[in-house]
């Protein structure tokens, strides 16, 4: 074989190509059989509004949870079902999920939730994603603006005629839009105000770094700035202690999410949260 040729280190390229070829097709089988069983869940995560402190929606975040209890992470989990071509089978789940959540809690009474939701490229891509979420939205019997879709920029990467196209049609329909993770990876100004978009997210990296010092501090505020002159409302991610909400309340940001306030809680947990919903 190979190593008998003396080409140890191709041995060796191709044992690791094909042990990590086992674990993705182990995944893969793991997470169809996870997706079929239900094991995926929504947490929920509060996003408050810096001033009154009042609810303004809350983050649907995906769970893997097996029946041991061990959790796997959608910052594990995700990236594979994207690379396996899972991912619009996982976000037909997610959304029709979503909407259920939403169903139930306007009959408890809290007509006014809103849920976002976040969206891979992918699931951008299909060309029958609208009729899919319309279909979705009236089978539940739910407000399209109980919605909003958190998309990243890797988005506008693709087609951006298209992109946008598809945006105007969700927001006609009456579905809004965030940009997630805002202020890393290729961030460029320059689609921005192009976006019918509601919401920017701040992302948490650069809104942990505002208490490092003033240049840091100017960025995040450059950022709400800019929020503001587009008509965004600006929410700031992760914030974990109550230094780095106090600062951005100062730097005039909108919104505020992260661990200080609340962490990601299953839906029977949102109740206290429910009752304080703008
Ligand atoms: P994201 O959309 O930016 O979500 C925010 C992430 O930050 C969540 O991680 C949340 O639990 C975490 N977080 C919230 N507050 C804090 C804080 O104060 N400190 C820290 N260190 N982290 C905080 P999570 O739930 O592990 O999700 C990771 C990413 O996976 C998400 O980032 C999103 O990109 C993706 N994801 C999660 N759920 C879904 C989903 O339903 N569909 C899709 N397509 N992607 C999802
Ligand atoms: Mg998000
Ligand atoms: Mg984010
Ligand atoms: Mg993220």
């Amino acid at each position: 074989r190979a190593k008998e040729m003396g080409r140890s280190c191709v041995q060796f390229y191709s044992d690791s190509m094909e042990r990590y070829a086992i674990y993705q097709v182990e995944m893969q089988r793991k997470l169809f059989v996870a997706l079929e069983q239900g094991l995926l869940t929504l947490y929920f995560q509060p996003e408050i509004d810096v001033k009154t402190g009042e609810v303004i929606q809350l983050e649907a975040l995906v769970r893997w949870i097996n029946p041991d209890g061990s959790m796997i992470s959608p910052a594990e989990f995700i990236p594979m079902a994207e690379k396996m071509g899972m991912i619009n089978n996982i976000g037909d789940y997610i959304l029709n999920e979503a909407c259920a959540h939403i169903r139930r809690w306007n009959q408890q009474g809290y007509d006014r939730v809103v849920v976002a939701v976040n969206l891979s490229v992918r699931e951008f891509q299909q060309t029958d994603f609208i009729e899919k979420v319309k279909n979705t939205i009236l089978s539940h019997g739910i407000s399209a603006r109980s919605l909003v879709f958190e998309i990243t920029e890797s988005v506008f990467m693709e087609d951006m005629e298209r992109v946008l196209k598809v945006m105007h049609e969700f927001k006609r329909f009456g579905i809004r839009f965030a940009v997630d993770d805002f202020g890393t990876g290729f961030s460029s100004f320059s689609y921005l105000q192009k976006l019918p978009v509601d919401f920017l997210k701040i992302d948490r990296s650069l809104v942990q770094s505002v208490v490092q010092g003033v240049k840091e501090s100017a960025v995040v505020e450059c950022i709400v700035d800019i929020g503001r002159h587009l008509q965004m409302k600006v929410v700031a991610e992760g914030i974990e202690d109550e230094v780095t909400l106090l600062h951005l309340e100062r730097l005039n940001c909108d919104y505020a999410q992260g661990f200080f306030i609340c962490r990601p809680q299953p839906a029977e947990e949102m109740e206290p949260w429910l009752s304080r919903l703008r």
